[in-house]
């Protein structure tokens, strides 16, 4: 499996791709390209089209939960789905997998995508609360059973899992479920207890020393190899989380086979 971040919070002098408070991964395994998140805005495409990606036979498209830090470029890759069919090119149909409750954004959470649009039948939307394989090896989780009931305001929010020969590779979206709550629901839905690394936004709500010492503490339990935390993770977490486990930088661009 490949997976080549098409956009971060970060970007680095080796690239010179564009980085926004967003994200976005390409994920090629086998025959199916998996496009995770769309970014906030169309510089995922821009990137994508610099690494020389082509976005037009993406087969899936799962979307980690309903921030427009995450959905709000899908609707600038549908107009762009749209553009090239209208020239004559075939575009094949993408499934879209996603928490059904993304489609209900709350009122009161200021970075819900309130616009998610209308997707035009190049798209085939798969809305699951039950975790779903997206190939033989990489599973959707669905609804992450969360222990912190202060965490309820992001029930839609989701992650993928890749089942490697070396144990999982999690990826998440802001991990609002709770880092650890994923690696153990990814851990029993697969039944592989080996945590191979981990790549995405780990998202800490103000920065509680505490909970980052309980994830570094898991963390180092766990044995985990490899943690590339981007996007919402703020250096402090990176820099607390490295006492425990070795962290790995993260920008536009940046690829690895897992
Ligand atoms: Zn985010
Ligand atoms: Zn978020």
């Amino acid at each position: 499996m490949r997976l080549t971040v098409l956009v971060d919070n970060n970007s680095n002098i080796a690239h010179f791709l564009c980085a926004e408070p967003a994200l976005s991964f390409c994920i090629e395994d086998g025959y199916r390209k998996i496009l995770f998140d769309c970014g906030y805005s169309d510089a995922f495409i821009k990137n994508a089209y610099q690494l020389g990606i082509d976005l037009s036979d993406v087969t899936d498209i799962v979307l980690s939960h309903g921030h427009v830090d995450h959905t709000g470029g899908l609707a600038r890759l549908q107009s762009l789905y749209l553009k090239i069919s209208r020239v004559g090119f075939p575009i094949c149909v993408k499934r879209v997998t996603a928490h059904p409750d993304i489609m209900k954004p709350l009122q009161e959470d200021t970075l819900a995508n309130k616009n998610i649009p209308q997707l035009c039948d190049l798209f085939d939307v798969s809305l699951t609360k039950d975790p779903r394989y997206i190939t033989d090896n990489i599973l959707f989780l669905g609804e992450i059973p969360v222990k912190d009931e202060t965490r309820y305001r992001h029930r839609d929010d989701s992650s993928l899992v890749y089942t490697s020969p070396d144990g999982l590779v999690i990826i998440s979206g802001c991990s609002h479920s709770g880092l650890i709550n994923i690696a153990e629901y990814a851990k029993k839905v697969t039944n592989e207890d080996r945590i191979a690394a981990i790549i995405g936004g780990i998202y800490i709500g103000n920065n509680h020393e505490n909970d980052i010492k309980a994830i570094g503490e898991y963390l180092l339990r766990e044995h985990v190899p490899a943690v590339y935390p981007c996007h919402c993770c703020d250096l402090e977490t990176k820099l607390l989380l490295s006492k425990y486990v070795p962290i790995k930088d993260v920008y536009s661009g940046l690829a690895i086979t897992f």
